[in-house]
């Protein structure tokens, strides 16, 4: 179970909110790991949703889970995780992830160097700021914007 804060969630969209864990990234990380180190298939994962106003209320959406999804989880991730580290090492360039430039939270911070700048990095310098990555703390760019 993963507890997931929203501030505000109108009922007749309650469902809908509650159904895009349904697959849900995170969740079958959790599962697919939990099952690694515990040596048992993991059954059922979930969000416990808590929304804030007007009042507290939270609920609970279990979410059943296979070996079929979590193995495709895990193949698909081994994909991902090798191409990460084939950009960390250097042996490739990053591949822009068009799919995530807006979600339902609003659009990536990148937005300006990927669909403005063109991911230039000297035009980049009018909007973002370079910083080193010791300096940085907040996640793993080495790149913020700069207000
Ligand atoms: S805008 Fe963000 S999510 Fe989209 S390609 Fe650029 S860095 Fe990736």
């Amino acid at each position: 179970m993963d507890t997931k804060v929203r501030f505000k969630l109108d009922a007749h969209f309650r469902q809908k909110a509650l159904s895009e864990f349904d697959v849900d990234w995170q969740l079958l990380h959790y599962a697919w790991e939990v099952g690694e180190v515990l040596g048992e298939p993991v059954k059922v994962v979930g969000p416990h949703l808590i929304t804030l106003t007007p009042k507290v209320s939270g609920v609970y959406h279990p979410v059943m889970v296979n070996p079929f999804t979590l193995s495709e989880w895990h193949r698909q991730a081994e994909k991902l995780w090798l191409d990460m580290y084939r950009v960390a090492e250097g042996y490739d360039l990053p591949t822009a992830n068009l799919f995530s430039c807006t979600t339902k939270f609003g659009r990536c911070e990148f937005w300006d160097a990927c669909h403005v700048l063109d991911r230039d990095e000297e035009k980049m310098g009018t909007v973002y700021q370079r910083k080193r990555l010791q300096e940085y703390k907040g996640g793993s760019s080495a790149i913020q914007r700069a207000d």
